[in-house]
């Protein structure tokens, strides 16, 4: 490539905002001539380097904007410790189907049974996957929401968190049941809300003992004297 050319592919991919394609240009040339490209061949390299990394930027900005608590993936979920989910569920939610579903996803279980960590595993593959994506604790997300509501702005608040194909609502549970009324209005509104997100739900009941405490010294943790019924593999 002659000096004229670079700066002029220089010039031109600062103008089109592609610096992996200025790079990538001068780099793949001496390739391309070694191997023989086409020209076409050439140019789809260039420019399928600058794509694949305007992708991973993209991801990568998303991740960080969602809010995520720690970059927990699926990949490092444990699932021979925690024998109550099944590897198959998950990674057939990690394809995201039930984005485009329109699904719910509700994961319940006792503390330190990995229902942060699969949330966010699943988050973290909507941003790999192009989805914008939010994750709060329901405590946060009704702050955020009360004090739109409170500067009257509620309405814009509610058609922006429209345009997240993927909302997450971490420690519902945290909720004591009383107040849920408080927080949607009147106890009708609340038992709604409740009834809507529960019928299009994937339910996954988490059970065991605090992943937190594997490997320590604590002895096990009382189990409470009432059963629950599992609904796992609920589809
Ligand atoms: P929960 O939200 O149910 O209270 P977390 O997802 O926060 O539990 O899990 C507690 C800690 O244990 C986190 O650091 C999480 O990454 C880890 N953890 C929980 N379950 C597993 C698992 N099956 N495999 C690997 N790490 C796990
Ligand atoms: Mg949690």
């Amino acid at each position: 490539m002659t000096s004229d050319t670079a700066s002029q592919i220089a010039y031109l991919a600062r103008a089109l905002k592609a610096p992996a394609l200025r790079d990538s240009a001068e780099r793949l040339a001496a390739t391309a001539r070694d191997a023989g490209w086409t020209h076409q061949e050439y140019l789809a390299a260039c420019l399928e380097a600058e794509v694949a990394t305007r992708g991973a930027h993209g991801a990568e900005n998303r991740i960080r904007a969602a809010g995520f608590p720690a970059r927990k993936m699926i990949d490092g979920f444990d699932f021979d410790h925690q024998r109550s989910v099944k590897r198959d569920h998950i990674l057939h939610l990690a394809t995201l189907d039930f984005i485009t579903a329109r699904t719910n996803i509700v994961l319940l279980g006792p503390p330190g049974t990995g229902k942060t960590m699969l949330a966010t595993g699943l988050g973290i593959k909507a941003c790999q996957a192009g989805h914008r994506v939010l994750f709060a604790t329901a405590a946060a997300w009704t702050d955020r929401l009360t004090t739109a509501h409170r500067a009257g702005r509620i309405q814009q608040e509610i058609t922006r968190l429209g345009r997240y194909p993927l909302l997450l609502i971490d420690e519902i549970g945290y909720i004591p049941f009383s107040s849920w009324g408080d927080i949607f209005g009147d106890d009708t509104v609340a038992a709604a809300m409740i009834d809507r997100l529960v019928h299009h739900a994937d339910i996954i009941s988490l059970k065991g003992d605090s992943y937190r405490l594997k490997n320590r010294d604590l002895g096990r943790i009382p189990r409470p004297a009432t059963t629950t019924t599992t609904t796992e593999d609920a589809k």
